[in-house]
């Protein structure tokens, strides 16, 4: 059975090292599978875990949909994500965000693009969805050219482009026993992993255009990928211009604040932001908030955030953050530093949260 975590965790490292990616959609698959495991972590866990098909497109295209903005706005330079710079992801991406004309609409997530324009969203959706059960879900496991065994999901009826095919294998694919779990413990290991791999091959795709640009993983992976000033404005004006943690009144440098830092969970949702003094969110930086704060910012209400997101057409994600909450503590040890405060890091307290649907 291969849910021992260090075994799986080798053949994900084989994954990262097996040869020459010509494109990195191997790479946004796996971390989009990883961020669906913590979300989709089962309360038995041995327990075989279906990944929904759609939801697994839409997570890589919103990986793509920021990577693909210029890396310079005069030049309209865009990264290539394959050895040839192009490719059906780049191509229909490169559709949609010219489907939405407005500028603004390129530092947003995707969701709100999905919002302002649904039928391009739809299009991209539909034709990127049958490459990736096509290629890379069909590939990922396959390391070397001999004979290879699965070891997260069941790939042999992959690699069509059948939407009959999909759909009689209920339109996803089946995380083995125990395998959700174990990659959901894996995955704050093996996930800055995946990111540098991705790191580098853009960097060697790209060496032409780069030259010395020293920080493409910035570009990739960091804070700047999407504005947040309109969640901010609508979050000082409902909730009060306070820091959420301290409740120091931010008079200048505010700063917003991923609750779950996003470089784990990669939830830019309203119900993941909040606002922060630069103290409380420097020092909380990557550090999981201790779940007090998480549930608080979950007490703020569904209701009240999801009609707060739809007067900017920002997605709320509300479900995703609870999932992602009980994924991410169910699975850490107790000995995981959590954040209460600026100099205040303690250890998990198990006890101290809750996270079934049912409490929000
Ligand atoms: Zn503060």
């Amino acid at each position: 059975m291969p849910t021992d975590p260090l075994t799986l965790g080798q053949q994900l490292v084989a994954v990262l090292e097996g040869g020459h990616r010509t494109a990195t959609y191997k790479l946004a698959v796996m971390v989009a599978l990883l961020d669906l495991a913590v979300e989709s972590v089962p309360d038995d866990p041995g327990a075989a875990v279906g990944i929904d098909l759609d939801e697994l497109t839409e997570r890589v295209m919103a990986l793509y949909w920021t990577q693909l903005r210029p890396l310079d706005e005069k030049q309209h330079v865009v990264l290539r994500q394959s050895n040839d710079g192009r490719g059906v992801v780049f191509d229909q991406l490169t559709a949609l965000r010219d489907a939405s004309t407005t500028a603004r609409l390129r530092q947003v997530p995707i969701e709100s693009a999905k919002l302002a324009v649904p039928k391009a969203y739809r299009t991209a959706h539909a034709t990127i969805k049958k490459n990736l059960v096509r290629y890379p879900l069909k590939l990922l496991q396959r390391i070397g050219t001999g004979p290879y065994d699965s070891f997260l999901y069941d790939d042999s009826w992959l690699g069509t482009d059948s939407t009959r095919v999909i759909a009689a294998h209920g339109n996803r694919i089946e995380l083995f026993p125990g395998v959700c779990h174990t990659l959901a413990r894996l995955a704050p290991l093996v996930k800055p992993a995946f990111q540098l791999a991705w790191v580098d091959d853009v960097r060697r795709m790209n060496r032409e255009i780069l030259g010395d640009e020293p920080d493409i993983a910035a570009h990739l992976f960091g804070t700047e990928r999407v504005s947040l000033a309109r969640p901010a404005e609508v979050l000082a004006d409902h909730f009060g211009n306070d820091c959420f943690y301290c409740n120091a009144t931010l008079r200048t440098g505010r700063h917003d604040d991923h609750v779950l830092p996003w470089s784990r969970v990669g939830i830019d949702g309203l119900t993941n932001l909040v606002l922060a003094c630069r103290s409380c969110n420097t020092s909380k930086s990557d550090l999981l908030p201790a779940p007090a704060h998480v549930t608080r910012a979950l007490d703020r209400g569904r209701d009240v955030l999801d009609s707060l997101a739809e007067t900017i057409r920002w997605p709320s994600q509300f479900d995703r953050v609870v999932a992602a909450y009980h994924g991410l503590y169910a699975t850490q040890p107790s000995t995981t530093p959590t954040w209460f405060a600026p100099r205040r890091i303690e250890p998990l307290q198990r006890g101290d949260f809750r996270w079934t649907d049912a409490e929000f």
